[in-house]
């Protein structure tokens, strides 16, 4: 899911129509600006303190290699399927989505 072209708050076209280079700098790998690429859940995400990732779009290699300056909190759930979605440092309760999809009366 997701919208081929759109443009963000910023000014930066998005979507997965658009092609472009890897934001790391440096590297000119094309990719597209689809949310596969995004660094964060959400284009417009970094800047809620609460979201983790910086907004940027990276290739495979550098989306979990870039510094980011908004990582991912990084704390597994017990089947370590899923981390929490929340920003690195965070003060709500640690998030895990997994558990809000489960929930529900026991077979
Ligand atoms: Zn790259
Ligand atoms: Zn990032
Ligand atoms: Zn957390």
């Amino acid at each position: 899911m997701g919208y081929a072209f759109y443009v963000l708050p910023d000014g930066r076209e998005a979507g997965y129509g658009v092609v472009a280079d890897c934001d790391h700098p440096g590297c000119s790998e094309r990719i597209n600006r689809g949310l596969g690429y995004l660094c964060g859940e959400n284009p417009d995400g970094h800047r809620d303190p609460e979201e983790p990732g910086c907004g940027k779009y990276f290739c495979e290699q550098h989306r979990a290699a870039h510094e980011c300056p908004n990582p991912a909190c990084g704390v597994y759930s017990d089947d370590e399927r899923l981390c929490c979605g929340l920003a690195k440092g965070h003060v709500l309760p640690h998030n895990d989505p997994i558990e809000e999809l489960t929930f529900g009366p026991t077979a």
